[in-house]
């Protein structure tokens, strides 16, 4: 066996967030011990995930058809949209079952220093919604550190000319944390406490 074949594997794995060099080895052993058909379905997922997976026309979440199942899904609550950062906020929302409204993704937060200006989100997008689909509430979910308290001081600012709620999520979380490493019973209260913004 070549030490080249497990050295890029541990390399690649080591690009993934999280993943140090100890544990990038400790994965890439335990790949090699997996049975031929585990590994193969883990490559293949990767492989499909890069392939099919593209974002909703509508929110920007990661789907593999035109529309979300969440955009598409009638039973949910159409006047009410909560704004998150990345996709993956909308599954940890989602698993806390606090939320049965609409989702829309900005795909980032705002940070003039390093040229995310809003032009650079889907902050249009989200206005031309809030616009057109008469939304009662947007509720701002994006992580509380500095970054996502300014892009919430910011939508607050644009959508004030809208004739809408707009509410914060409240956080149990610790400032300068990130939605993603938040647990189901934390999230859920910050959704009950949201707050008037
Ligand atoms: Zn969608």
């Amino acid at each position: 066996m070549s030490q080249g074949i497990v050295e890029n594997l541990i390399q690649q794995l080591m690009k993934l967030p999280g993943i140090g060099r100890k544990t990038a080895q400790r994965l890439a052993f335990f790949i090699l011990a997996m049975p031929d058909e585990d590994a193969k379905s883990l490559s293949e997922a990767i492989s499909n995930i890069k392939q099919k997976a593209r974002f909703c026309s509508q929110c920007f979440n990661i789907t593999e058809s035109e529309i979300c199942s969440i955009c598409s899904d009638e039973s949910r609550d159409r006047k009410k949209i909560c704004v998150v950062e990345e996709p993956g906020n909308i599954f940890v929302i989602e698993k806390s079952g606090s939320f049965k409204g609409l989702y829309h993704v900005l795909l980032g937060a705002l940070a003039p220093i390093d040229g995310i200006t809003p032009d650079k989100l889907k902050i249009a997008e989200l206005l031309e919604r809030v616009k057109t689909n008469g939304t009662e509430e947007v509720i701002i979910a994006t992580n509380p550190n500095t970054k996502g308290e300014m892009t919430a001081q910011y939508l607050k600012e644009v959508l004030t000319p809208f004739n809408v709620n707009v509410t914060r999520i409240a956080y149990g979380l610790p400032m300068g944390s990130d939605i993603e490493f938040a647990d189901e019973v934390t999230l859920r209260k910050a959704m009950e406490g949201r707050r008037q913004l």
